[in-house]
């Protein structure tokens, strides 16, 4: 039996969502942490709050300027996953196995790894505490948890994934049930959903369904097929010049849309799944599935949620342009877990992490930082097996386009950046600390231009 297979009971269920809640995060229990540090101190310059995307890369930075010694992170899991690599993952085009590497690989050498969660966080007291009762102080503090899965918002899930013909990209315990699904499809309706909270790579709901029509198509299923994405949102994506590209594929390729339709509960045995009708409150309507692939809800850390450093919502409350925390000066954000206004995204990470660099070397020095955040983030919309839609914008959803071409045209060489080239910017650049986002390459492609 299966571990899925044995999820039945209600706190079993509850378990599960823990470990999906955890899926970009938790680690081959084989694996040993032989990075962690058994005797960590209990005082550091810079602590880092979380070992994903911005973690790393602010780990990494903080190294250069503070010595190693001098840079502590928190982080519970033990493998290190490359997450925008699930969406290809989840239609059979890279192993599972490609997307993660051991975390004692990628934290910083010399950096001390405490290998706990953060249950706790006083920055009055300039102290955070871990599940394993440390207490542990800092002079300056980076936030950096990203966000949470809450697949158990949707009745009938985590356990629902138990059933065949069900998957979500979203966790790496699920994302291979989707493919799984996709093989296993025979005639009927699959479906994508949108759920109605923030979320991580919004386009990442809609390349799944792309993805799996070029699937059906190339094994001959597309005419049995159905294809709904059904989606809390009123559009399609939120920037003009990519909502028309992406339209026009939908309406090529005989794709049905529906918006403001929210995922509610899954009834797995039966291969029904029930949205609501957000415009219309108390009216539900239930679909029939042959595969059904769901985003989860999200929302901000649990540990952030009630701590000092939330705003109203949640999330790290940090100001826009520079990611210093609006009320307290020694607390920077990045990543996920901020209320940045853009699409939250490890490209938005990327150009976040070289801002806040700078902002925290001009705090370190007593000034006032002065390099500004534009809000860039950037979203390969897989539109197939060999082609993408390379949308990149900042925070007033205006395009701001490295190449010097169209990017909202669908293209081989963009499928091939999303696959190859961008895993290993992230692997041998980012995670160390050396990139900040294209802005450099776009001024030079653009050079001359107005
Ligand atoms: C299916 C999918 C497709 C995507 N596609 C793209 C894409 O094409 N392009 C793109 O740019 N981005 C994409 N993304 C989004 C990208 O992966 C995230 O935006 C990025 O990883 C955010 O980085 P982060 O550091 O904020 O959070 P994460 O990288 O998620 O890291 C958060 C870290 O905090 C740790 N943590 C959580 N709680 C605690 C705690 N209490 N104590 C200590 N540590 C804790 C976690 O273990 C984790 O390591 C995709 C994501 C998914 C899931």
């Amino acid at each position: 039996m299966t571990l899925l297979a044995s999820v039945v009971s209600s706190s079993r269920a509850r378990l599960f969502a823990c470990f999906l809640r955890l899926g970009s995060q938790q680690a081959s229990p084989l694996q040993l942490h032989t990075g962690a540090s058994l005797a960590a101190k209990s005082h550091y310059e810079v602590l880092v709050l979380g070992g994903g995307s911005g973690g790393i890369s602010m780990a990494a930075r903080m190294k250069r300027k503070v010595g190693a010694e001098n840079v502590a992170i928190v982080e519970p899991s033990e493998t290190h996953f490359y997450q925008p690599i699930w969406t290809l993952v989840g239609a059979g085009a890279k192993p599972l196995s490609s997307s993660g590497r051991p975390t004692a690989n990628v934290i910083p050498s010399g950096v001390e790894w405490i290998k706990a969660r953060v249950v706790d966080l006083n920055p009055d007291k300039n102290c955070i505490h871990t599940d394993d009762d440390k207490k542990i102080s800092y002079k300056y503090l980076i936030i950096a948890l990203g966000i949470q899965l809450d697949y158990e918002k949707i009745k009938g899930l985590p356990e629902g994934f138990a059933h065949p013909k069900i998957g979500s990209n979203y966790s790496v315990r699920t994302v291979e049930k989707t493919w799984k699904a996709l093989q296993d499809f025979k005639e009927g309706n699959a479906i994508f959903t949108f759920p109605n909270t923030p979320v991580k790579c919004a386009g990442a709901p809609q390349k799944i369904m792309y993805l799996s029509e070029a699937y059906f198509r190339k094994t001959g299923k597309r005419p049995k097929a159905n294809i709904i994405f059904n989606t809390s949102l009123g559009a399609i994506f939120g920037v003009k010049k990519y909502a028309d590209a992406l339209q026009k594929i939908i309406q090529e390729r005989t794709l049905t849309v529906n918006y403001k339709q929210n995922l509610i509960e899954v009834r797995a045995d039966k291969q029904e799944a029930v949205f609501e009708n957000l415009d219309k409150p108390g009216e539900t309507q239930v679909i029939s599935y042959e595969m059904l692939h769901v985003t989860p809800p999200m929302s901000s850390p649990d540990v952030l949620k009630t701590s000092p450093v939330a705003d109203a919502a949640g999330w790290v409350d940090v100001d826009k342009d520079t990611l210093q925390h609006k009320r307290y000066p020694n607390v920077f954000g990045i990543g996920d877990c901020t209320n940045l206004p853009t699409s939250k995204t490890a490209a938005a990470v990327a150009a976040q992490s070289g801002v806040l660099d700078r902002t925290i070397s001009l705090i370190m020095k007593n000034q006032t930082p002065v390099k500004k955040y534009d809000g860039y983030t950037s979203c390969p919309l897989v539109t197939g097996y060999n082609r993408v839609i390379l949308a990149e914008f900042n925070y007033n959803a205006e395009p701001l386009e490295t190449f010097p071409f169209d990017q909202s045209k669908e293209r081989l060489s963009m499928y091939l950046m999303k696959a190859d080239m961008m895993p290993f910017l992230y692997w041998n650049l980012m995670l160390r600390g050396y990139w900040g986002g294209p802005a450099f390459l776009r001024k030079l492609f653009h050079l001359g231009k107005s």
